[in-house]
């Protein structure tokens, strides 16, 4: 049976505030039975905390309502994210006063306060689970929807993978990333390469070694066919490989939870082609489409990539002398990386089934 994914548009008929997000998502709360769930327990609320100048995380608005709804129906919630002391989450509103929650690292003041999941995925070992995360009792994944350099889109999975894990882990997330090799012994640095790449996603070092940004890198492949001594090759490592790393730690994550204890909300406004890590905005892809909810992960990243759709670009959301890709998701053209295949490495974990019923919530 299809999983249900609850969503509210943008759509109004009357200048009211019960028409517009915050109202609609609190209705889609009173309906997902999430109320019943969340009596006297501890609940983490995972999200994005942005950093420097960035603006279009999630509006306090939104998460000050969460906070309330939980503490009505009896649960004692807080805010979290990683490194959250040195990213001032109070220069974007959050603090606890604004959002009736304390906002706290997810690995305790210091950052160090963590529990260590063994795991095994070609270079990926070790999943540090934030030590407040872990003994919460209850998890809600409220996530910001945009894109991401390494995977295409950031959303639910990403929202935990990331964000829910020690440097380690996320650094050896990052490691499963490739898909080019350079020869130093081959190269003659004439940089056709450099002038290839419209991504700014290759460079030579002061040391002349040649690196790749794969979180620019569309893997179009432009620098390696105009390489003139073949010095730039493929390897068979992929953003796929990154994709099933975020998976994995995803699974390892939810798997400190009680069953029926994760809720998934993804908000699917000011939809940028980066991640809030970067620390900036840039104009939206897309205009604002709404909110969904869900128990299911894998349902709702579908649902929400169904909705981010090509014909509604925003060509200002793109930089300047970028070329798009001419096929897939909008996502894809823009990064050259499937978002849809990393609904198949959750199910086959175990983490939902992607086929969905969208159900309206006014
Ligand atoms: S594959 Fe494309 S995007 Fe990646 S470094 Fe080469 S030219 Fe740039
Ligand atoms: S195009 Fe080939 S030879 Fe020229 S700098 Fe790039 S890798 Fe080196």
């Amino acid at each position: 049976m299809a999983n249900k994914v609850l969503f509210s548009n943008m759509a109004f008929t009357a200048y009211e505030a019960e028409q517009t997000l915050p109202r609609k998502l609190e209705r889609q709360l009173l309906a997902s039975g999430l109320g019943d769930r969340v009596k006297d327990k501890t609940v983490a609320i995972k999200v994005h905390v942005g950093s420097e100048v960035g603006y279009t995380t999630i509006p306090p608005v939104f998460m000050r309502l969460l906070a309330q709804f939980v503490k009505d129906h009896g649960g004692n919630c807080f805010f979290t994210d990683h490194y959250v002391a040195m990213r001032h989450p109070e220069h974007r509103g959050y603090t606890q006063e604004s959002l009736g929650a304390p906002v706290l690292d997810v690995a305790g003041y210091l950052g160090k306060y963590l529990y260590t999941k063994e795991v095994h995925l070609k270079s990926f070992r070790h999943v540090d689970i934030g030590g407040l995360i872990h003994d919460a009792d209850f998890l809600i994944d409220f996530s910001h929807v945009k894109g991401h350099g390494c995977c295409a889109y950031g959303g639910a999975v990403k929202n935990i993978a990331m964000g829910c894990v020690s440097d380690r882990t996320r650094r050896e997330q990052h490691g499963l990333e490739g898909g080019l090799k350079w020869d130093g012994e081959k190269c003659t640095h004439c940089e056709q390469c450099i002038a290839a790449c419209n991504h700014k996603a290759n460079s030579f070092t002061k040391e002349g070694e040649y690196t790749i940004n794969f979180h620019n890198c569309t893997l179009c492949q432009h620098c390696l066919k105009v390489c003139p001594v073949g010095a730039i090759t493929k390897t068979d490592a992929s953003y796929l490989d990154f994709q099933k790393g975020l998976a994995l730690c995803t699974k390892t994550v939810l798997d400190t939870f009680e069953p029926g204890n994760v809720f998934f909300i993804n908000l699917l406004i000011s939809i940028t082609a980066m991640c809030d890590c970067w620390g900036m905005t840039t104009p939206a892809l897309v205009p604002d489409i709404g909110v969904m909810s869900s128990w299911d992960i894998a349902a709702i990243e579908k649902a929400s990539l169904d909705q981010i759709t090509w014909e509604k670009l925003n060509p200002e959301g793109i930089p300047v002398g970028i070329t798009l890709g001419n096929k897939g998701h909008l996502f894809e053209r823009l990064h050259g990386k499937d978002p849809y295949s990393q609904l198949g490495f959750l199910e086959e974990l175990g983490l939902g089934k992607a086929d969905y019923t969208l159900e309206m919530v006014k």
